[in-house]
């Protein structure tokens, strides 16, 4: 099942990249660490989570086999320690103040911690993120910063015009030509983000199927 749908999920990826290397993040929040080892037995390697405390179960159960994990979801100050030791790249840092914690606590003796600035790219109130007009200021506040390394951004569309959006977040990237990394797509408007120079898209659903939050 998850193999057929992870197969699913990359044709419709390579049916768009062309020859734009994009990665496929198997979004796991909610999921059991049987689910992932499905994912990762049909040769999944980067998985995508939100809560801090069921993902440290889950990395700590499926240790020893090369995964990467990315922190997708809000980020409280008092979880950035366990970030900064347990993933591989955050997607969500919306605050400067996080960036500067994740840099303390990131161990010198591991690679930088890979950072992405979520972007509230249609300025919804719901969501959370940097505006567009902020990241020029903000940048430079965090470029710097020992043990992390600032590749780009993340966003999360409104549903209403997503190609728009996703347009918008490929012009921001090109003005930083050292960062080569933009974040966006999920289930429905994967394709869109891909067309629109998306290199991580995050899925879920797609992959293991409807979420049930009980
Ligand atoms: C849950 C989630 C996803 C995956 O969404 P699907 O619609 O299930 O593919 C992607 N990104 C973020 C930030 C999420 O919270």
């Amino acid at each position: 099942m998850i193999d057929e749908s992870l197969e699913k999920v990359q044709s419709r990826i390579d049916s768009v990249s062309h020859d734009q290397s994009v990665q496929l993040i198997a979004v796991s929040k909610t999921r059991n660490a049987v689910e992932l080892q499905l994912a990762v037995d049909a040769g999944q390697q980067h998985f995508g989570e939100n809560y801090l405390q069921e993902a440290l179960e889950k990395i700590d159960t499926l240790q020893g086999q090369d995964l990467i994990w990315h922190f997708i979801g809000p980020i409280q100050s008092n979880k950035t320690s366990k970030i900064a030791e347990h993933f591989d790249w955050v997607h969500s840092v919306e605050r400067v103040k996080i960036a500067k914690r994740l840099s303390d606590q990131r161990s010198e003796s591991l690679y930088d911690l890979n950072i992405l600035l979520q972007v509230n790219i249609d300025q919804e109130a719901t969501k959370s993120g940097f505006l567009l007009e902020e990241i020029e200021e903000i940048v430079p506040q965090i470029e710097n910063l020992p043990n992390i390394s600032l590749r780009g951004f993340m966003c999360i569309p409104s549903q209403a015009h997503p190609a728009q959006s996703f347009s918008k977040m490929a012009n921001l990237l090109a003005k930083y030509p050292k960062m080569d990394t933009l974040s966006m797509g999920m289930s429905q408007d994967l394709e869109l983000a891909v067309q629109n120079g998306a290199t991580f898209v995050r899925i879920g659903t797609d992959i293991f199927g409807k979420r049930d939050y009980k």
